[in-house]
């Protein structure tokens, strides 16, 4: 019997009471509820959970189904992998032709100087490479003091120490254990919420002062680099003001910082290009990349890296005493591989930039007369709708927070995925949904606003 097929569906909701211990979960009173919503099966936009319930993915799980679900070649690519070569490692002098091919076309993927790519098993692995790359690079350039990485409030990196000793999230921080020293979290460019009443260009130079006074204090001889996603995913979908990265270009070229782009969310077409630094103009020497790179159908990630880091690191270096059993994994990488030819084939970036991006602008837009709504922003397939209790001071219910959690409890009895970060709603569907399952995911939108208020 298969025992994935042949389940008893109390039997397995007992089970994961039980014994598994959910991440990014409060556990309590989650018997009560029934225990966690079991999704056992996925189709292009769908989940169907095991009632048999049909749900508009809105999410693309954790941001990374961008295909959709249910890609048989991607499946039939993994198999074939697996039965060729299942595993091997990619130290040591030996390499696989998935990790040589995949490493290839995610650099010609990105900047005309960024050539080279090293990979690791998800975000949070590749920021603690970059974190060591970065320290790394200016011990061998001669400096190393250079050692402190800028990063902002309320930024997300990932869940491992360095990551989440880079993130920003202050409940992450409240907990144990983010004492990496030579972090420092700055201003970020979140104009609806600590730019009231200012200017929104005006508030993004105010907020890339906050780094450039950051560097001032500590000392441009002591800072390693900044990292930042181009748009705040888990903090909310933060679209920074138009005039901020380009005044973070100018910072870290003066001071001579390296700027990592945190790219884990906005990577792989999500914008309406294929990385968040070509929609935004910045100018990376470290690309993270992870979700979209395979989907999420395996688990790969990886940093890319410019000349200039290159060549200190892997020419003037020599060897990088760094690397996880699965960098470079054959299985992921094939699957990574065909992942982005499927991108490319179906046009979705092209997708995203011209139809359903602007699609979902302008339905999302048609929320801005709610009352609980204070603003509505997108780029490309990212969405925000923020929930207020007053429209011009930009407050939030109390407590802050759970506007947004009813909100969510709401769109999923309602078969919809979307996420509050705070009191904010946020969606990011796979780049494969049309203007019909848009509707559909907007007018879900305002009947759980209409039940919140
Ligand atoms: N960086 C960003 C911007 C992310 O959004 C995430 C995950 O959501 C990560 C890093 C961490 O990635 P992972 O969960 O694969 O470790």
């Amino acid at each position: 019997t298969n025992i994935l097929k042949n389940y008893d569906k109390a039997e397995l909701k007992r089970l994961d009471n039980a014994h598994h211990m959910h991440p990014f979960t409060d556990h309590k009173g989650l018997e009560g509820e029934g225990g966690s919503r079991m999704i056992v099966r996925a189709d292009g936009c769908y989940l169907y959970d095991i009632d048999g319930e049909k749900i508009l993915d809105g999410m693309s799980g954790l941001w990374c189904t961008n295909v959709g679900y249910g890609r048989k070649e991607l499946t039939e690519v993994a198999a074939e992998q697996m039965n060729e070569l299942p595993y091997y490692n990619t130290f040591f002098k030996t390499s696989t032709p998935a990790a040589a091919l995949l490493a290839a076309k995610v650099a010609s993927l990105l900047p005309d100087d960024m050539n080279h790519v090293f990979f690791s098993g998800s975000g949070s692995e590749a920021n603690d490479t970059n974190l060591r790359m970065a320290r790394h690079f200016w011990q061998l350039e001669g400096k190393p003091n250079k050692k402190i990485i800028i990063s902002r409030n309320n930024a997300y990196h990932g869940s491992t120490i360095a990551g989440a000793s880079l993130g920003g999230m202050s409940a992450m921080h409240k907990q144990a254990g983010l004492e990496i020293s030579g972090i420092e979290h700055v201003q970020q460019p979140y104009w609806f919420k600590e730019g009231v009443g200012m200017d929104e260009d005006e508030f993004g130079l105010v907020a890339a002062k906050a780094v450039e006074d950051k560097i001032l204090e500590v000392g441009a001889d002591n800072v390693a680099a900044f990292i930042g996603e181009p748009v705040q995913g888990a903090g909310g979908v933060i679209i920074p003001p138009k005039t901020y990265w380009a005044e973070i270009n100018r910072i870290c070229e003066q001071y001579d910082i390296l700027l990592i782009c945190d790219e884990v969310i906005c990577g792989f077409g999500r914008t309406g290009n294929w990385f968040g630094h070509q929609t935004l103009g910045i100018k990376p020497d470290i690309v993270t990349m992870a979700k979209g790179l395979s989907s999420g159908y395996l688990p790969i990630s990886a940093s890319g890296v410019g000349d200039r880091v290159y060549n200190t690191l892997y020419k003037k270096g020599g060897e990088f005493y760094h690397g996880y059993t699965y960098s470079g994994h054959p299985v992921a990488a094939a699957v990574a591989l065909r992942n982005i030819e499927i991108i490319e084939r179906e046009g979705l970036v092209e997708k995203v930039r011209n139809e359903t991006g602007p699609y979902l602008a302008q339905q999302l837009a048609t929320l801005n007369d709610h009352p609980i709504v204070g603003q509505t922003r997108t780029l490309g397939l990212l969405g925000a709708i923020e929930i207020t209790n007053d429209k011009a001071a930009h407050t939030r219910f109390e407590p802050e927070g759970r506007a947004g959690t009813i909100c969510r409890d709401n769109f999923f009895a309602r078969n919809v995925v979307m996420r509050a970060c705070g009191d904010v709603m946020v969606c990011a569907p796979p780049l494969i949904i049309d203007k019909a399952e848009i509707d559909h995911l907007v007018a879900t939108a305002r009947e759980c606003l209409d039940a919140t208020a």
